[in-house]
């Protein structure tokens, strides 16, 4: 019979999701990672890394995954690809796993590494030039942008703070915001407004990205209707972040009002033997670097879990 129950099992085979999956395969736990797609996450879809550490000229997002599923398997690490739609965890019992064809794992120990996706602005040309101008990460590409000019897509928090930050590589960074006023708190709107380098474009929506192989302009239309053209290099999209946490038990987990789980410095989350790590976590920080220290962590707390049950059996 096939087995049904685990000490271990990790959900989501990004960077965090691999980093625990390499961890837990090294310290002979026996554990299951389970991944819906390809294994990678969203570093699959970027272009180039060039701020994850060990790799001094940069590495594509693909072949850095590549790596590190390979170091993770070299200890065994043991994987299968399903999609975890419902997990339920009971109090005092193992936790469930029910998967995409049906069937249910059970485990002692949790570890939620789903991820998150950044909200797309669903604007014609976003998708065909993603990583060839287009991004969602200020500080992942920024550097890429030195001398140029970019575009910026939001008007809250993020995406103000964001359009600061791109001033220390872009000549010019343009802010479009579909409002007469931005969402950002005060004092980050005021530092945004003094700013020289940024130029705001109110009551206007971006609503194509134009260029032939890289980005080379906007198409930005008022909300009279009135369509303007502005040539850009780079356009940064900020309208939030969703994570992927379909069927995990948010009220149970305790998740924030954006649906991300709250973790302590051990990654362990209110649920006694549940750990989370990466981007599904409620951080500020969301980066490869981060993720995959936290899945470290988080195995070696479910570790420790685990060694509070062998002593209570
Ligand atoms: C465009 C872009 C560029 C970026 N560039 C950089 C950069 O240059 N440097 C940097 O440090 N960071 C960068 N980041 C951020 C970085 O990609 C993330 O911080 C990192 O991937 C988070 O890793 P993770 O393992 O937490 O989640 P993810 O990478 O999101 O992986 C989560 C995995 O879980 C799987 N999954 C989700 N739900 C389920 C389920 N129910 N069952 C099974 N599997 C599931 C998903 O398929 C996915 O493979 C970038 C992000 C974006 C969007």
């Amino acid at each position: 019979m096939a087995k049904t129950h685990y000490q271990l099992i990790i959900l989501g085979g990004g960077p965090a999701g691999l980093t625990a999956g390499l961890y837990a395969a090294r310290a002979r736990l026996d554990h299951l990672l389970i991944e819906k797609g390809a294994t990678g996450g969203q570093v699959l879809n970027t272009h180039w890394i060039d701020n994850y550490p060990g790799f001094p000229e940069g590495i594509s997002g693909f072949d850095l995954m590549e790596k590190m599923a390979a170091q993770a398997k070299r200890f065994e690490m043991n994987s299968i690809m399903n999609d975890a739609v419902k997990v339920e965890l009971p109090e005092k019992a193992a936790k469930i796993i029910h998967l995409d064809d049906g069937s249910r794992l059970t485990c002692d120990s949790l570890i939620i590494c789903t991820g998150a996706h950044a909200n797309n602005a669903g604007v014609p040309g976003e998708d065909r030039f993603l990583g060839k101008g287009v991004s969602y990460c200020g500080t992942c590409d920024g550097p890429f942008f030195r001398n140029l000019d970019v575009a910026v897509i939001g008007g809250g928090n993020t995406a103000v703070q964001e359009a600061e930050y791109l001033t220390k590589f872009a000549r010019k960074v343009i802010l479009i915001h579909r409002r007469d006023s931005l969402r950002a708190a005060k004092v980050v709107q005021e530092k945004a407004l003094a700013n020289p380098n940024i130029e705001f474009i109110w009551n206007s929506r971006v609503t194509a990205i134009c260029g032939d192989k890289e980005v080379e302009a906007v198409e930005v239309t008022a909300t009279d209707g009135q369509v303007s053209r502005r040539p850009v290099q780079g356009v940064f999209v900020f309208i939030g972040i969703t994570p992927n946490n379909a069927g995990l038990p948010l009220d149970r987990l305790r998740a924030d009002v954006g649906g991300f789980i709250p973790v302590d410095t051990e990654c362990r989350t209110c649920v006694p033997g549940v750990m989370a790590a990466g981007d599904i976590c409620a951080k500020k920080v969301r980066q490869i670097v981060n993720a995959c220290g936290e899945g470290a962590v988080a195995v070696l707390s479910a570790e420790s879990y685990l060694a509070t049950l062998e002593h209570t059996s």
